[in-house]
């Protein structure tokens, strides 16, 4: 990668997997190894048109255990890197800096923690995640709502998701908000802030032993933060990470069209409590 800044290192893309046409899961492997802790990002460069090297940060969502770093990105129609990096594939370098950044963390003055996310600010979350279970951890417990628009912007997390669940002290909450084009979702509806106290309600977690996480889009967040500050959550222990500026705009409830559009097929059901076991290619053409 010639002229790549020096604080930066060569990453080889080992593995790519496409989501929908705009979600994707790279696996990367840089030169030399680049520690992190779970819930920090780490900024990637690829060259722009006017020879200048744009960089963007993406939160990490393997665990530091993992001989790879695992990138879940949106490409942002417009946007500076992500189409280019969407142009990349299995074998092609990117560079990435040397060096992870960033305070987003679990929170360890407490035991309880309430993480909600949209699409790719699952990212963090399932690193800390996989962080503890592969240190074995316990005492700690977990109520992740992770929301999207559609099911299949879940990507395959709302899967693992659904499988630490099982094996670990965690609820996972997957939620669409616009259920009426996801024909045979059985899972929770509606955006994550909407749902957000119904489930914290139904833990009964005192809020003086409670975390607060947002992560992912900017309005979410704070409507996040927002919710559990009424529930009693302390500020001190309220987390966030916004991907994007907030443009500004206040995000209005979704609602069902007045004649519904052609449905979307092949989406899998979900078992009760609102997890989603599996998430399916969107079609050709949605
Ligand atoms: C700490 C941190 C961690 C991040 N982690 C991730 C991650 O794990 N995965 C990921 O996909 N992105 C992540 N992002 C966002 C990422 O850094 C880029 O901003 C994003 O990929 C867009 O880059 P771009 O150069 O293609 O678009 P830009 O040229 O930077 O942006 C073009 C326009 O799109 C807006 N925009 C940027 N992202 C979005 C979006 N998702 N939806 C709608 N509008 C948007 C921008 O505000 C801008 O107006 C993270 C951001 C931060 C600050």
């Amino acid at each position: 990668m010639d002229g790549l800044p020096s604080s930066y290192v060569p990453a080889r893309i080992v593995r790519r997997q496409d989501h929908t046409e705009s979600l994707a899961t790279f696996w990367l492997r840089p030169e030399r190894r680049i520690g992190f802790r779970p819930g920090q990002y780490v900024t990637l460069a690829l060259p722009g048109e006017d020879g200048r090297w744009i960089k963007r940060p993406y939160s990490v969502l393997s665990a530091p255990h993992e001989d790879v770093l695992e990138l879940f990105v949106e490409c942002v129609d417009g946007g500076a890197l992500t189409p280019c990096l969407f142009e990349q594939h299995e074998g092609d370098d990117v560079g990435v800096r040397g060096r992870a950044a960033g305070a987003f963390a679990r929170d360890n003055e407490r035991t309880h923690h309430v993480m909600a996310c949209t699409v790719t600010g699952i990212a963090p979350f399932l690193s800390m995640l996989r962080d503890a279970r592969q240190r074995g951890e316990t005492g700690h417990r977990y109520l992740v709502l992770y929301g999207a628009s559609h099911p299949d912007d879940l990507g395959p997390y709302a899967s693992e998701l659904a499988a630490l669940a099982r094996e670990a002290d965690v609820t996972g909450v997957a939620t669409v908000s616009r259920p009426w084009e996801a024909e045979g979702w059985t899972g929770e509806t509606g955006r994550v802030e909407d749902v957000l106290r119904k489930h914290l309600d139904a833990r009964g977690w005192d809020p003086r032993e409670a975390a607060g996480y947002g992560c992912g889009n900017p309005a979410m967040v704070q409507n996040v933060l927002g919710v559990l500050r009424r529930a009693g959550f302390s500020a001190d222990h309220l987390h966030e990470e916004a991907y994007f500026p907030d443009a500004g705009e206040t995000t209005p409830a979704e609602a069902p069209p007045a004649a519904p559009p052609a449905r979307r097929q092949g989406v899998p059901m979900t078992p009760p409590g609102g997890v989603v076991l599996k998430t399916a290619p969107r079609p050709p053409g949605a």
